[in-house]
């Protein structure tokens, strides 16, 4: 509330205030990043990104994320070519990328699921081989590194959400990441209907502005990143002492990782165990979400026939995001583990 204040009395509620400059300022240093610009939500920036890097090509995407990362892709006007996963990763198998290429591939965009990083060295030297730009969804990354450094320094564009499912959000937010001057010129007017001072245009743009209120949220809730990352460790380090692992495989993080704790998927034997499941748990009044679900291959909007992704599409039917928040007591815990063994 105090925050919300300021932007009262600064009279000043959006256009990149007072608030949303702090909030930059501050995630840059929490994050260890070059570099951050800030929007309305995690979905803009992947527009964005694609508008700028995609022109209207293929892109080669993971099928195995959320409905936004291939709807970004189709909105912009490109066409997603879908590459399955690695089964214990759940991030795009690199290994199969190549095959994927044709004269029309523009880019690539990855998803860094749960907040696992892509196997993103090979990405790159495909990347490079090809001559074709990469873009990372990482929607789900707040606060992860890779190899000593944040992983929105990889890729020519990284995203991420802010939204209020995320690890840290501002409400509805989210922001771009890109190192390169140039670039990064164009998505800062991009982001700002191309405006060039009050009547002069660089170029085309939408408003992916967020506001000061928005940026109050995220003040408010930015000191507490360092205890709500502890908390969630103890929750997954209860759930990984207590539940069947051989049974409920957790995912594998890619090694030299620092990982956020932002999810605790478990992968079931089968569909209908994790429907049996689900109404257990939901008796109980717990609600764990099928994250992600279906596999992004099959929309309905995307044309058929498509590829199979055996993969993908076997995961999506028996992945489920075991509840993981700050609250979370003790007792629903043992609830939980009861259930699935
Ligand atoms: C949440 C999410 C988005 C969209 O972010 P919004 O802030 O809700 O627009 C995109 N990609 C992934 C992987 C997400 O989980």
């Amino acid at each position: 509330m105090a925050q919300v204040q300021r932007a009262y009395d600064n009279e000043w509620i959006t256009n990149r205030g007072e608030l949303v400059l702090e909030l930059e300022e501050k995630l840059k240093t929490y994050l260890d990043v070059s570099n951050i610009l800030i929007t309305n939500n995690g979905t803009i920036p992947l527009q964005i990104a694609l508008k700028l890097l995609g022109n209207g090509g293929e892109v080669i995407t993971t099928p195995f994320s959320y409905v936004a990362t291939t709807a970004a892709i189709v909105w912009e006007n490109c066409t997603p070519v879908f590459v399955d996963i690695h089964p214990e990763y759940l991030t795009i198998d690199e290994t199969l990328i190549e095959a994927a290429i044709t004269p029309k591939t523009t880019c690539i965009l990855a998803t860094h699921v749960f907040g696992n990083p892509c196997n993103v060295e090979e990405i790159d030297r495909i990347a490079k081989k090809f001559n074709l730009k990469v873009i990372y969804d990482a929607a789900h990354c707040f606060g992860v590194k890779y190899k000593g450094k944040s992983i929105f320094e990889y890729g020519d564009i990284s995203t991420c959400s802010f939204h209020a499912t995320k690890l840290f959000h501002t409400g509805e937010g989210g922001a771009i990441f890109c190192k390169d001057d140039e670039l990064r010129h164009k998505i800062f007017y991009s982001h700002n209907f191309g405006h060039n001072g009050p009547i002069d245009f660089y170029g085309v743009g939408i408003n992916g502005k967020i506001s000061e209120l928005q940026a109050a949220m995220g003040l408010s809730v930015l000191p507490y990143m360092d205890s709500i990352l502890g908390k969630r460790k103890e929750i997954i380090d209860f759930y990984n002492a207590n539940i069947d692992i051989s049974k409920f495989g957790p995912i594998k993080i890619r090694q030299n990782t620092i990982w956020n704790y932002s999810y605790y998927p478990v992968v079931i034997e089968k569909e209908s165990l994790l429907l049996e499941l689900m109404t257990k748990l939901n008796e109980m009044d717990i609600f764990p979400r099928r994250y992600f679900n279906p596999s992004l291959n099959t929309l309905n909007f995307i044309n058929k026939p498509f590829l199979k992704m055996h993969i993908s599409e076997s995961i999506s039917q028996r992945i489920l995001c075991l509840p993981l928040y700050i609250e979370l007591k003790y007792e629903e815990l043992d609830k939980i583990i009861k259930t699935l063994t």
